[in-house]
């Protein structure tokens, strides 16, 4: 019996590439360790969707895949009102 037959070239769970996106320039990085802030314009960096929390995979995606939010809405909540 074949019992053993593990996909050894199946990626970790947990090493799933996930990117950075700027929600206010729509600059995107590498989700590296570490980096909060967009190195553009400084606003802070998001790496899942706002609303459902869905892992941002796709770098030039401007909404959500599974919920339709975009990705830069969170940004412009704080220019209204006031
Ligand atoms: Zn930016
Ligand atoms: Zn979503």
């Amino acid at each position: 019996m074949a019992d053993s037959m593990k996909p050894v070239s199946a990626p970790p769970a947990t090493g799933r590439f996930v990117f950075d996106l700027c929600p206010a320039c729509s600059f995107f990085a590498g989700g590296e360790e570490g980096k909060r802030h967009c190195t553009e314009c400084g606003a802070a960096l998001i790496h899942e969707c706002p609303r459902c929390a869905v892992p941002i995979d796709n770098p030039y995606a401007k909404h959500c895949g599974r919920c339709g939010g975009a990705y830069r809405e969170a940004k412009e909540q704080g220019r209204r009102g006031a």
